[in-house]
């Protein structure tokens, strides 16, 4: 059944990286920014009046509905006073979370790391252009062009994560301070502690996954680039820290179960 098919949260511990997403088909965020773009490209939408997946679309639709009648029950229930009054009490504590946030030690790493990558790659280039132009000299030798070939591919493939994670690691890693310092708040039920500690671990997990895989592209790299290598080694020290401390700081996160990367869901929405 189609409405079966979306995994519940999938996209809260993603990398964003839709295009290279095995799970875009049960990804609701995917599929409601897919149905976007058609509509802004003026594409009717696709015509498929006769198949379940249509009428499944319908009923999430009028569910949707549904709910927004009853927000609108819940809006009439509050004064517009109360929406418009200040709050001074969560002012404060949400200026404190947000200082501790950027106070901590791993962002001031993550946002070090985020600096770096830009001029690093673009002080390389020279470099890469010459490695591409050694390669193809090799290849019109008709020797390896198949290992040549996937050499390129590789090279290719380590900058493209080098470039996606660099700025993902910053954004996933204060999602997941701020959720490990909020769960530390004494006014919050228990319950809600667990939620915030949660959803820390689960982001957290996703900021060790693009770690490790910039760890990878960049000891890639440095075989590639043996002559940067000082630079390369700079850059997998503040990774290894950054992930060192983030495991100490949050250590549920790597048995963290990511819904559908990291195994079937119990229930779908
Ligand atoms: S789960 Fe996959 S398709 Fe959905 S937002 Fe994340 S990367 Fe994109």
């Amino acid at each position: 059944m189609e409405r079966e098919r979306f995994i519940v949260g999938i996209y809260n511990y993603c990398d964003y990286w839709c295009p290279r997403c095995a799970f875009t088909r049960r990804c609701r965020n995917f599929s409601m920014g897919d149905a976007l773009e058609r509509e802004a490209r003026g594409e009717p939408p696709p015509d498929d009046t006769g198949n379940a997946a249509f009428w499944n679309r319908l009923a999430d639709t009028l569910g949707q509905a549904a709910a927004s009648g009853r927000a609108a029950e819940w809006d009439e229930a509050v004064s517009e006073d109360d929406l418009l009054e200040p709050d001074p009490a969560w002012e404060a504590r949400e200026e404190s979370l947000q200082q501790a946030v950027e106070a901590h030690p791993l962002t001031h790493l993550a946002r070090d790391y985020r600096t770096r990558v830009p001029p690093w790659l673009e002080a390389a280039d020279a470099d890469l252009k010459r490695v591409a132009a050694e390669m193809v000299e090799a290849a019109r030798g008709g020797v390896g062009v198949d290992a040549l070939t996937n050499e390129a591919h590789d090279i290719g493939e380590m900058i493209e994560v080098i470039s996606w994670y660099h700025t993902l690691i910053p954004s996933k890693l204060n999602r997941a301070l701020r959720g490990m310092m909020e769960s530390g708040d004494e006014d919050l039920s228990d319950l809600l502690a667990g939620f915030r500690l949660e959803d820390a671990n689960g982001s957290a997990k996703v900021v060790l996954i693009a770690i490790d895989r910039s760890m990878a592209a960049w000891l890639r790299l440095r075989e590639i680039l043996p002559d940067r290598e000082d630079s390369i080694l700079g850059m997998l020290a503040l990774l290894s820290r950054m992930r060192r401390m983030l495991r100490a700081a949050l250590p549920g996160a790597e048995s963290f179960r990511r819904p559908g990367f990291d195994g079937e869901p119990e229930e779908d929405d």
